[in-house]
């Protein structure tokens, strides 16, 4: 270690992004490379898009000029769809509500740096869930409390939740971070757990990140206006197909952007990235076409792996599915789900392996049709070596 580094940073790892050299060798070069580990959406912009951008590229970009850093544009185009998409009154919400970072991360970041930095506060979240909130607190020094969820739905153990707020001390919760519909394991947040985030007063910071709202169409935008301790998170990575690009968005009461703004670097986005999101709120209608095909697979994907009795697989309200292999006596699932996802990597289907179980992320029909097979060839392999 470093002696200048700070002590507490020696024992993390850093965030393993795609691992795309090391995957290419596992394959021949004839076989489909399917990445189904990181939830993206499926298709790039179309092509008549994909000029558009390059075209504002040539003719708009000035290299050698710093971006947008106020991000107005922006920000009253995603005011706009946030207001249409959940059916409020087109002055609801304006750019007074939204900052927009580097990704949903950058903003994840801001928040805990707004919030808990300094000794200030922990957070909370609910095992298993994204990552990058332990990750980033962790970075910054800021203790991370975790509370289980039920391990047949993936509901938040609210009583563990309520009991670890009034007990965490030095320093107490400050955020809990909820995901709606959760990731890895897509369900969505439900009454109960809706009326606890409720009860939250209002020195608890609540983010509820909305990652997938495009496919479970269900928001928490409408209620904000009651609880100026809430804030949304929202991406383009993941339905707007802009995940090379890193921008994420938050919608919050105008207090709460204002303290944004002030943490986050001035231009945290290229001019590119803001073109290429400018350009998707432009064309939302066309790119969430896509929407309900995705779905549709979504349903068949989920009742095909159903059929192989190896298998548990949960319903979603996301782009992706959870699933792990049924308790059977003679073999162990944590063991065999690292094989499973071996194999199926051997074969060209990435997925990610997490939590004793595989997130595979819905793809294109025959993307899906390959899962499908190479599934089943996966588990075959696996009832030979076990009996
Ligand atoms: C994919 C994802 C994000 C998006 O992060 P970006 O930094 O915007 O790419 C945020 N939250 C969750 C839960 C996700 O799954």
């Amino acid at each position: 270690m470093l002696p200048f580094i700070r002590s507490d940073l020696a024992q993390f790892s850093a965030y393993k992004p795609h691992p795309s050299s090391d995957t290419n060798q596992a394959v021949d070069s004839s076989t489909h490379i399917d990445r189904l580990d990181t939830n993206e959406s499926a298709e790039d912009l179309p092509p008549q898009l994909k000029a558009k951008l390059v075209w504002e590229y040539q003719e708009l970009i000035e290299n050698n000029r710093y971006p947008d850093g106020g991000h107005e544009e922006l920000k009253n185009a995603i005011a706009a769809y946030v207001n249409e998409s959940a059916h409020l009154s087109p002055s609801v919400f304006s750019a007074a509500n939204i900052s927009v970072g580097n990704g949903s991360d950058e903003l994840i970041r801001s928040l805990l740096i707004a919030s808990c930095l300094g000794g200030e506060g922990s957070i909370l979240v609910a095992q298993p869930t994204f990552s990058m909130y332990g990750i980033l607190a962790k970075t910054l020094g800021i203790p991370v409390v975790t509370v289980p969820r039920d391990e047949t739905n993936f509901a938040i153990d609210l009583q563990a939740a309520q009991a670890a707020m009034e007990t965490t001390q030095s320093p107490p919760i400050r955020v809990v971070f909820v995901v709606h519909p959760n990731s890895p394991t897509g369900n969505a947040l439900t009454n109960p757990e809706l009326a606890w985030l409720r009860s939250l007063p209002e020195h608890i910071l609540v983010v509820i990140d909305e990652a997938y709202f495009e496919f479970s169409q269900t928001t928490l935008v409408g209620e904000l206006a009651q609880h100026p301790n809430w804030v949304v998170l929202r991406t383009f990575s993941k339905a707007f197909r802009l995940a090379a690009h890193r921008v994420g968005y938050c919608i919050a009461h105008p207090d709460a952007i204002a303290i944004l703004e002030k943490v986050r670097l001035p231009y945290n986005l290229t001019s590119f990235s803001l073109a290429a999101a400018l350009l998707v709120m432009k064309n939302r209608q066309v790119l969430l076409e896509s929407i309900p095909q995705t779905l549709a697979e979504r349903t068949k994907l989920i009742q095909a792996l159903r059929q192989n009795p190896a298998l548990k697989v949960w319903d979603s309200a996301a782009n992706f599915i959870f699933s792990r292999l049924q308790a059977h006596d003679s073999v162990s699932p944590s063991v065999d789900i690292k094989t499973i996802h071996q194999r199926l990597k051997a074969s060209g289907t990435l997925v990610r392996e997490i939590n004793n179980g595989l997130r595979i992320t819905v793809g294109t029909v025959e993307e899906n049709v390959r899962t499908l097979k190479r599934m089943q060839a996966a588990l075959a392999s696996l009832e030979c070596v076990s009996h």
